[in-house]
């Protein structure tokens, strides 16, 4: 793994590279927000965004991707199929809806938001149809636990290259961590900062203080060395570039076990096996 920079990839298990840090755009409104917000993430040498059907600003993406000079293959942009467009048939026309609102002809990353009971394999079937068809460079899942990426890997040719999931201090799951890396799936962190609930944490504290680093930069340093891909949202610049300033320490063993320590199941979104009361369905 090379870390020096923000240009540093991972290879997924089919061979293409993404880049380990990324920007969210969860909560970033559609127009000018996640527009100015995409255009500095750029200037500052990200070129890794996620976003998904459900945030409602996959427009705004397209556009701030499309008047930056930056060649398309150059970014790497993931979107979602969310809860409500589920199975073969809709999966296949979420993917033609993203796609047109993002202003591209291909996703790099393509990913089942949630896993809805009794529709995600079906789900996952059309993810397959498209990578075969080349318009997704790579896909994979959200919100998984290792129950659904057995069910998928049993009913499927393509195995998932990428799960993301909840992961911060406070919530580790280090046995799904090692369950992906045996079985080539990369590991991606999503609320990494834990919606900035674990800012405050002296834990954290005492060890930015030692690199003279915010809290927000000891846990993607932290994400970043236990080879997970990350994708903190902001739609401030100085934390856009605050976010991206981790290249130039490095923990020690026992500081990423001290924060692996921190671990208490704590969740800000949903339970995998939960979700469908979480989002009232
Ligand atoms: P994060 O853990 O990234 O936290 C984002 C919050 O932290 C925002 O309120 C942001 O505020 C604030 N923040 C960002 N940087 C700093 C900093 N350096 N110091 C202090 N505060 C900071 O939460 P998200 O839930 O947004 O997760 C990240 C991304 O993961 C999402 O944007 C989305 O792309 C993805 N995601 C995927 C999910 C899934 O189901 N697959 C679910 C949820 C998220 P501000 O913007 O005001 O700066």
């Amino acid at each position: 793994m090379i870390l020096s920079d923000i240009s540093g990839t991972t290879t997924l298990n089919n061979g293409i590279e993404m880049p380990y840090l990324g920007l969210g755009v969860y909560k970033a409104k559609d127009g000018n927000e996640v527009k100015n917000a995409i255009h500095d993430a750029l200037n500052l040498g990200y070129r890794h965004i996620d976003t998904a059907s459900f945030y409602h600003n996959e427009e705004g993406v397209g556009e701030a991707i499309k008047i930056a000079e930056i060649d398309r293959s150059e970014i790497f942009i993931t979107t979602k199929v969310w809860i409500d467009d589920q199975g073969y048939e809709n999966t296949l026309k979420a993917f033609d809806t993203s796609l047109n609102k993002l202003l591209v002809d291909y996703i790099d990353l393509y990913l089942i938001h949630w896993p809805v009971p009794n529709l995600y394999v079906e789900t996952w079937k059309a993810m397959e149809y498209l990578y075969a068809q080349g318009r997704v460079k790579a896909i994979g899942v959200c919100n998984c636990l290792e129950h659904h990426l057995e069910t998928i890997n049993a009913q499927s040719v393509i195995k998932p290259m990428v799960l993301q999931n909840e992961f911060h201090p406070r919530l580790v799951q280090q046995p799904l961590i090692d369950y992906c890396s045996k079985n080539k799936i990369q590991y991606e962190a999503w609320s990494p900062l834990m919606r900035g609930k674990i800012l405050n944490n002296p834990t954290l504290q005492k060890i930015a203080q030692k690199y003279h680093k915010t809290t927000a930069q000891i846990i993607i340093r932290w994400d970043l060395q236990k080879g997970i891909v990350t994708i903190p949202k902001s739609v401030h610049k100085n934390r856009i570039k605050e976010n991206a300033d981790v290249f130039d320490f490095e923990l020690t063993q026992e500081e990423i076990q001290n924060i692996n320590a921190l671990h208490s199941n704590e969740r800000t979104g949903a339970h995998p096996d939960h979700f469908m009361e979480h989002f009232n369905k």
